[in-house]
């Protein structure tokens, strides 16, 4: 019996392809998996080529704005506290 490569993964985000119900915590099987509204088998596809790239600069852009905030932040609060001592 041949496995399929995702075989007992449980996505959180997959979604039928008949019915668009979401199918988060459903499992793998021969990479499908069921829906349990229309009982439908949708295959279970890697993501396509540059879609982990893209996703990840997206979350180091948002790291590098909220780390710019926090550097603002911090300096506004040092030259603050230095102020009040003079
Ligand atoms: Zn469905």
């Amino acid at each position: 019996m041949t496995r399929g490569a995702y075989d007992g993964l449980t996505p959180r985000h997959a979604v039928c392809e008949a019915c668009g119900h979401h199918l988060g915590g459903a499992e793998i099987r021969d990479d499908h998996i069921r829906c349990p509204e229309c009982a439908h088998d949708s295959p279970v596809r890697p993501p396509p080529p540059g879609a982990r790239d893209a996703t990840l600069a997206a979350l180091r852009r948002r790291r590098d704005v909220f780390r710019t905030i926090a550097v603002v932040l911090v300096a506004g609060l040092m030259i603050l506290i230095a102020l009040l001592r003079l």
